[in-house]
């Protein structure tokens, strides 16, 4: 069988695009008591990009905190504050901030109109009722968060998304000058979890032409944004993001993301640095990929935590190679079939041990 998906039918892509954003939201504006809704990561709370946004008449500024990575308890907490905000549902939800602040919009916008808890819904396919119209805008490139059909999070029992057609956005506005001024070493981070999603995407056993395509095309940028010196690099990392996210709609990330979701469930390491910490110690499995990823940081400066698992007690190594391990997709699309007789317990346990 095919796998038959949606993808984000409407993109806007350019430097200044953001100034369109009104225009872009008028007509989904219903009436005099409609509102919109602007989930923004409060990194940005006074700064000059909060002033651009297009508020009008009852729209409704959310701040939302990333410090840590987005739980379904915090998704539950928002959605409850934009009922007591107002009776009716508003006619839109717009994220504005990194791969975090969109899967915060994403859930919302699915939550509003979804009955229950956020964790009664990660899984595939589970939701059911359309979302409300939802539009996604970059400030950090890497994730694919702006293309993909999931938004991760952490629940009570698992970190695991909340994946279906309608959590896609139904607009996003890629707009290169909004990544141009995150910090570098986070910059590096999120575009690093790009060049792993192509890397695993175009060494798996699930790639096909599809993914192939946007793959190769998405590493090609990857290498200009990293290795070389490019004046419109933001452009470039901002269009990978976008590809990169596209191949792995159709195959699957792999062995790296897999190993930093057990690090992240245990230890709350963040996504980009944690793929960057696991990727490290991979290059048994991607060879070529691990020595041009350590290229890419020594050009940048960047240098890893060490030791993040040294005092961990066993129950926790263990939960972490339970979480590692139960991502069975990512193993088969990484190793194969037979990836249980590769990647063993003990295997995982060891490559935790290292880091
Ligand atoms: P992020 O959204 O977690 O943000 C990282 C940090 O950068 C935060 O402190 C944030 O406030 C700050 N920041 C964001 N933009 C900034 C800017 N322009 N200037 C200054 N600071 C800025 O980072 P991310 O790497 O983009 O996203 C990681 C998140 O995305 C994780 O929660 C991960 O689970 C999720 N993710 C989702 C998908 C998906 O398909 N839905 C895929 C991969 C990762
Ligand atoms: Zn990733």
């Amino acid at each position: 069988m095919y796998r038959n998906f949606s993808i984000v039918p409407n993109i806007i892509f350019g430097r200044g695009s953001f100034n369109q954003l009104d225009d872009i939201l008028q007509p989904k504006r219903s009436g005099n008591d409609s509102y919109m809704v602007f989930v923004l990561d409060d990194v940005f709370k006074g700064k000059t990009l909060e002033g651009r946004i297009p508020l009008r008449g009852k729209d409704f500024l959310l701040h939302v905190n990333v410090d840590d990575e987005p739980k379904t308890k915090y998704i539950d907490q928002l959605v409850a504050r934009i009922r007591a905000y107002a009776p009716v549902l508003p006619d839109g939800i717009i994220g504005i901030g990194g791969g975090a602040t969109m899967d915060i919009a994403k859930a919302v916008s699915l939550l509003l109109t979804n009955p229950g808890s956020a964790a009664d819904y990660q899984g595939w396919d589970l939701i059911k009722i359309p979302a409300v119209y939802h539009v996604g805008i970059p400030t950090l490139s890497g994730t694919g968060a702006e293309v993909s059909r999931t938004t991760v999070l952490t629940g009570p029992e698992k970190k695991l998304g909340i994946n279906s057609d309608f959590t896609l956005f139904n607009q996003m506005v890629l707009d290169p000058e909004l990544i141009a001024d995150a910090p570098r070493d986070q910059w590096f981070y999120t575009g690093m979890d790009c060049y792993i999603h192509d890397v695993e995407s175009l060494q798996g056993t699930y790639l096909n032409e599809f993914s192939k395509a946007y793959g190769e095309k998405s590493i090609d940028l990857c290498r200009q944004v990293f290795l070389g010196d490019h004046p419109d690099r933001d452009d470039k990392l901002m269009m990978a993001s976008y590809f990169g996210g596209m191949s792995i709609a159709y195959s699957q990330v792999g062995a790296c993301h897999a190993l930093s979701y057990g690090l992240s469930f245990v230890l709350g390491t963040h996504h980009g640095i944690g793929c960057c910490i696991t990727f490290d110690y991979l290059e048994d499995i991607y060879p070529d990929g691990v020595r041009e990823f350590r290229q890419m940081m020594q050009k940048h400066g960047i240098s890893l935590p060490r030791n993040l698992t040294r005092d961990l007690d066993a129950a926790a190594m263990e939960k972490m190679t339970t979480v590692a391990l139960g991502l069975v997709p990512l193993w088969e699309n990484c190793l194969g079939k037979d990836w249980q007789k590769i990647m063993t317990r003990e295997r995982v346990l060891e490559l935790y041990r290292k880091m």
